[in-house]
C-alpha cells in the first residue's frame, strides 16, 4: 500500500534538462528496463536531483521487467558526484508498460533516505514519472516540483 506524499511532505526536484535527460534515456532503453543514478543535493526533506546518470542493468535475463544496477557503474557516479560536490540521493528505473508504482521487489531493495523515481514508458514514449520513499518500511509518494 502507498500513502500520499501530503502526509510525509517529502518532496523532489526534478529540472526541465534533468526530466529530458531522464526521458531520453529511458525511451532509448524501450522495451528494456533502464536504471541508473541520481545525484544532487538534500535539504530539509527536499531533494534537488542536479545529475542523472544512467547504469547498465545486470540483469539480461528479466531487463522488461527486473533491474541489477552494475555496482562499478554506481561507484563511478558516486565519484563523480563526490567531485562536483553532490550526493547520490536516489535511484531510477523504468516500467516498461507498467505503472510508475513500485514492485514488491522495489520494496525489498530500497533505502531509506533515497529517493526512488520510477518511469512508466511504453512504445509511444514516457506516460508518467513519479518518485517514492521508503519509510516505516513502506513507499510514499513523494511530490515532484519541475524547474
Ligand atoms: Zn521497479
Amino acid at each position: 500500500m502507498t500513502k500520499q506524499a501530503a502526509t510525509t511532505g517529502f518532496t523532489i526536484q526534478l529540472g526541465a534538462r534533468a526530466r529530458d535527460v531522464l526521458t531520453r534515456l529511458v525511451r532509448a532503453g524501450y522495451p528494456h528496463e533502464t536504471c541508473g543514478v541520481l545525484t544532487g543535493v538534500h535539504a530539509d526533506g527536499r531533494t534537488e536531483i542536479r545529475g542523472v546518470v544512467e547504469a547498465r542493468n545486470l540483469n539480461t535475463e528479466r531487463a522488461h521487467d527486473r533491474f541489477e544496477l552494475a555496482p562499478d557503474d554506481f561507484v563511478a557516479a558516486d565519484a563523480t558526484a563526490r567531485k562536483a560536490g553532490l550526493d547520490v540521493v536516489g535511484i531510477w528505473h523504468s516500467h516498461p508498460d507498467h505503472p510508475a508504482k513500485p514492485s514488491k521487489t522495489d520494496l525489498e531493495r530500497a533505502w531509506e533516505g533515497w529517493s526512488y523515481i520510477i518511469v512508466s514508458v511504453g512504445k509511444d514514449g514516457v506516460k508518467d514519472i513519479r518518485s517514492w520513499r521508503l519509510w516505516n518500511g513502506d513507499f510514499v509518494e513523494e511530490q515532484i516540483d519541475g524547474e
